[in-house]
């Protein structure tokens, strides 16, 4: 049942076509880019994005990605339930791979109750050449 969230009916329509819009690019999208995409439907102002977006990410259907200030659609949709998301940025292509990983997070986990440290949220951002890319190089 992969990609079941990508469009959950209690979302205000200004939210399922940021979503929708997130989902149908191939990589990660600003939020002025959006907003581009979305004047033919009315979109106006970049408050409408920006509140959408703020919606999508808290309920795990978006993410940003600081290092780029940009969003992607949520490729895992059980990600959100997991304390560690992690991707990775192709900086030829800007192809985003989001994955998560059970022994990191367990470390990460680890170290946390060590320092008695709360963790809200941990997102990785790894730079480098997607394989596609690589191999040109
Ligand atoms: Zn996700
Ligand atoms: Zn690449």
């Amino acid at each position: 049942m992969a990609h079941s969230h990508a469009a959950p009916g209690d979302l205000t329509r200004n939210q399922g076509l940021v979503l929708g819009t997130l989902t149908g690019s191939s990589g990660p999208l600003s939020a002025y880019d959006i907003l581009d995409k979305l004047r033919a439907d009315g979109l106006r102002a970049p408050l409408q994005v920006y509140r959408a977006l703020d919606k999508l990410v808290e309920r795990g259907l978006a993410h940003r990605l600081e290092s780029l200030n940009a969003f992607v659609a949520c490729a895992d949709e059980h990600c959100h339930r997991k304390g560690l998301i992690a991707f990775a940025i192709c900086s030829d292509c800007g192809r985003v791979n989001e994955f998560a990983d059970a022994v990191i997070e367990e470390r990460l986990g680890n170290w946390a109750g060590d320092q008695g440290f709360k963790v809200e949220r941990t997102t990785m951002e790894i730079r480098g050449k997607c394989a596609q890319c690589a191999v040109v190089a």
